[in-house]
């Protein structure tokens, strides 16, 4: 069998029958091969049908022809049944399996201080007992802020509301742990970025010394900035951008007041001669400042003003010789994570911002017998090939979804947090570092370079031909003008 070629004698190197990694101590031995202890800890936590007995139970081995094998059929030799459970599985400590280990310290953990399991967090206990992979579950509570969280939230030290969730930290493992409260039905779900606005705002707030200032911003902040971020809540996912642009708009009024007290005067002594003195420098990066003019000046606490009119231009614009060079690279470079590659080229091939390419579920990616379709709109649009294989090759390899909370995932893109898809932010960033700014801008630009070349024609551009590609090309132009401008306001 492969893996054992180069063997345990002599000086020869040791590999992986499975990852190919150098072996640096004695592994375990399987028929394939020798098997280093990271492809060990996974294949024994990998359950489904048996491709040789047809038998659903762990399936360690893997077939000839790639297909699962439980123990029996792949000759895997050791004992793997629980001594506590008899279920099947990998062995974690003293012949017991990790599920029962993990069953042992939640019921530990979640104890409301008189011996039984906390009524309230037993939708959770559930949760997390019966993950795919309890392993994962020991990591986590085996950090000792998560255990103290989990300790405080089940005595009740800490009450069991989002109110409570906020007194703790650190604020990482707390967004964590709500996250999953929220999926199990613990807590109440609440737009995510509202409370994370909400939490940052009171930081904000409490660091500004002058009182008449923090009042102004306090009615700002929850008689605007709140209420519409809650409106928009009520509709669909807030989501990191608007919470961010939210966060800027505090920050750039807090910067004009404290500016504005500079040169001696209040908000309602505020002069035109002030205004355009403002505006006169920064002016872009002021310009999140100016719903708060306007709001002031609505509610009398300043003169009604003209606000100077900005000029927007396009910094960075695209070209359709760029746009080909960039897809062309995110199409051949395989050294490059698939995951970007695929978000880069529906970003670059549609024109669709990051916020929207992010919310994508495995859903809108119709696999039919003749191609793919993707539904970014009304009717779905074809993916011509070679992007169809792209896209194709990420969906049967998508990340994050092997974790505790992500098991069932339907995002196109999920993320690390429960129920949640990759946020845009960390898209982008992961863009930037290939070199490609996907700014709102330049996806403006690129949609007009979509109308330009949609899809198929870019496809035939590059030197891939193919008839579905053609016949699509056909009715292109009604189509690639239906999709909806991205809501990039907040
Ligand atoms: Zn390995
Ligand atoms: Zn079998
Ligand atoms: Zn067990």
């Amino acid at each position: 069998m492969t893996g054992t070629s180069q063997d345990v004698a002599g000086s020869r190197k040791l590999t992986c029958a499975r990852c190919r990694r150098d072996l640096r101590w004695i592994p375990n031995r399987w028929p394939e091969g020798y098997i280093c202890s990271t492809c060990h800890t996974w294949a024994l936590e990998t359950y489904g049908r048996c491709a040789g007995c047809s038998a659903s139970r762990m399936t360690p081995g893997i077939a000839a022809d790639g297909g699962r094998l439980c123990v029996d059929c792949a000759g895997i030799p050791g004992d793997y049944t629980c001594v506590r459970c008899g279920a099947e599985g990998r062995r974690q400590r003293k012949g017991v399996c990790a599920r029962c280990i993990l069953t042992d310290r939640l019921t530990d953990l979640l104890d409301d201080g008189t011996g039984k399991l906390s009524e309230a967090l037993a939708p959770l206990f559930e949760g997390l007992r019966c993950m795919d992979r309890p392993r994962s579950g020991l990591t986590w509570t085996g950090s000792q802020h998560v255990a103290q969280m989990l300790q405080a939230l089940a005595s009740g030290d800490v009450p069991l509301t989002h109110e409570g969730l906020d007194q703790l930290s650190p604020w990482r493992s707390v967004a964590y742990l709500r996250d999953l409260l929220m999926h199990h039905g613990v807590l109440p779900a609440v737009d995510r970025h509202v409370l994370l606005f909400g939490q940052w705002l009171t930081g904000h707030l409490a660091a500004v010394d002058d009182l008449k200032q923090r009042k102004l911003l306090e009615q700002y902040a929850s008689w605007h900035v709140l209420r519409k971020l809650r409106g928009i809540a009520a509709r669909q996912p807030v989501g990191a951008s608007r919470d961010r642009n939210a966060r800027r708009k505090m920050v750039k009024a807090l910067e004009f007041l404290s500016w504005l007290a500079v040169r001696g005067h209040a908000p309602d002594e505020c002069t035109q001669a002030d205004l355009d003195a403002w505006h006169a420098d920064y002016r872009i990066a002021r310009r999140p400042a100016q719903e708060f003019l306007r709001w002031c000046m609505r509610n009398k606490g300043m003169p009604r003003l003209e606000i100077p009119v900005i000029p927007t231009c396009n910094p960075a614009p695209i070209h359709q010789h760029r746009r080909l060079a960039l897809l062309r690279r995110f199409l051949t470079d395989d050294q490059l994570p698939l995951m970007d590659r695929v978000a880069a080229t529906l970003l670059l091939l549609y024109a669709q911002p990051l916020s929207r390419i992010v919310r994508l579920t495995i859903d809108d990616v119709i696999h039919e017998d003749d191609g793919v379709l993707l539904r970014l709109g009304d009717p779905p649009t074809a993916v011509p090939e070679p992007f169809a294989g792209l896209l194709l090759a990420f969906l049967a390899a998508r990340p994050n979804t092997t974790t505790a909370t992500n098991a069932a995932s339907t995002w196109l893109f999920p993320g690390r947090r429960a129920g949640q898809p990759i946020q845009s932010q960390t898209m982008g960033l992961r863009l930037n570092k290939l070199g490609f700014v996907p700014t709102n801008a330049r996806t403006s630009a690129i949609r007009q370079l979509v109308l330009q070349a949609p899809p198929p024609v870019v496809a035939g551009m590059l030197g891939y031909h193919d008839e579905t590609a053609a016949r699509h090309a056909a009715d292109a132009g009604g189509t690639w003008k239906s999709y909806a401008p991205g809501d990039h306001t907040l």
